[in-house]
């Protein structure tokens, strides 16, 4: 069993990440673990950006492998807004619905993309980043109470569904951060003495 530390606050993506990993021989811990941890400040260009200084800044604070995560949604009409804002882009969860909505009012072009990325960190630097996507379209009323975010408004490729109305198990298979995993998840069982070495 090793352990690992998941960069994120965010107890619906801690939830995520350990069903996405729960075949692994690993201990999956969150920030919430280090409450006296500074918070990280997110001031990358790109998911990427982001994920990998997320994952750096547990791993060097917490002295094991990190991963951290950087997603979002992208709007094509929007220009790929809201992107690496979509989790500030209003105050709350329906404020960024709203505003999202509003933003699209009278588009006929509904296409829409979650993407994630999910950086690694060891041996004191990021060595590897992932990336997942799933496409779909933004709806004009928010359905469904399951998971967190724009899942309201987002129906993916090939489903009627929103992830919001989709149990989570399928939500899980199909969504960005399970693509991203199943990358990340091939590569640490393939170079998991990478991550078993000493800090
Ligand atoms: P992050 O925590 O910086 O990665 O912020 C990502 C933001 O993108 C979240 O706060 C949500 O607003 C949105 N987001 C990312 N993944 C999802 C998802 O699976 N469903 C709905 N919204 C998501």
């Amino acid at each position: 069993m090793f352990k690992v530390v998941a960069a994120t606050a965010n107890p619906h993506k801690l939830v995520e990440f350990r069903k996405l990993l729960h075949d692994q021989n690993a201990e999956i811990v969150g920030l919430d673990s280090y409450p006296e941890m500074p918070p990280i400040e997110e001031n990358g260009k790109s998911f990427l950006e982001n994920a990998g200084i997320k994952a750096l800044a547990a791993h060097q604070y917490c002295g094991v492998p990190a991963f951290g995560d950087d997603s979002g949604l992208e709007i094509e009409a929007l220009n790929g807004a809201p992107g690496i804002y979509s989790a500030r882009y209003a105050d709350t969860p329906e404020g960024r619905i709203n505003r999202v909505l509003t933003e699209l009012k009278g588009q006929t072009n509904r296409s829409a993309k979650f993407v994630c990325i999910i950086a690694i960190a060891a041996n004191g630097e990021v060595i590897e980043a992932f990336k997942g996507e799933v496409k779909g379209k933004i709806i004009d009323t928010p359905r469904g109470t399951n998971g967190f975010g724009y899942d309201p408004i987002f129906v993916p490729e090939g489903y009627e569904q929103t992830f919001a109305e989709m149990p989570e198990e399928l939500k899980n298979k199909i969504s960005h951060r399970a693509r991203a995993c199943q990358a990340a998840i091939e590569f640490i069982e393939d170079e998991m003495s990478i991550l078993d070495d000493d800090f």
